[in-house]
């Protein structure tokens, strides 16, 4: 049985939530797609391709998830996710719960995004208390919020 199912997300226009609960730990869907080097990566990037599905494999290829079969693209970002993608030797990339999730709760994870220029086309509507308002990793958040602080300063 499915442990996900598609819904109309509160986040995004799609989302995927969970079919039934689901023990932390969990491998939840595989994120799939087409493998593909670091350095056709690159060539893409140049082009102005959209890397927002783009995932690191391992040292030389990355998952470009951007393909209709991979349902796992619907998982919206959340600055407070309930699960997280794990890469299974290298070889695949799964989502899975980082913690124990109730039937019906929207499925989201950490987009990982790196704190660029460009952080400000990526606005993030997650609504947790913790939300700093763009999709940034975790790590990288603490940038934003210094950001917002100086901004304030300035007004
Ligand atoms: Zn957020």
């Amino acid at each position: 049985m499915k442990l996900y199912k598609t819904k109309k997300s509160n986040i995004h226009r799609h989302g995927l939530s969970a079919a039934q609960d689901i023990k932390k730990g969990t491998k939840i869907i595989q994120y799939k797609g087409k493998k593909i080097t670091n350095k056709e990566a690159d060539e893409n990037k140049k082009y102005g391709y959209n890397i927002t599905y783009l995932f690191t494999l391992n040292k030389k290829y990355l998952i470009d998830g951007d393909f209709k079969y991979n349902t796992a693209r619907l998982i919206n970002h959340s600055c407070n996710p309930n699960c997280e993608v794990v890469d299974n030797y290298g070889s695949e990339i799964w989502i899975s719960a980082m913690r124990d999730i109730k039937k019906n709760e929207e499925l989201t994870y950490d987009y990982g995004f790196s704190f660029d220029s460009y952080y400000k086309d990526h606005v993030c509507k997650c609504g947790s208390s913790n939300c700093v308002g763009y999709i940034v990793r975790e790590g990288s958040r603490w940038r934003i919020k210094k950001l917002i602080k100086q901004a304030n300063i300035v007004e």
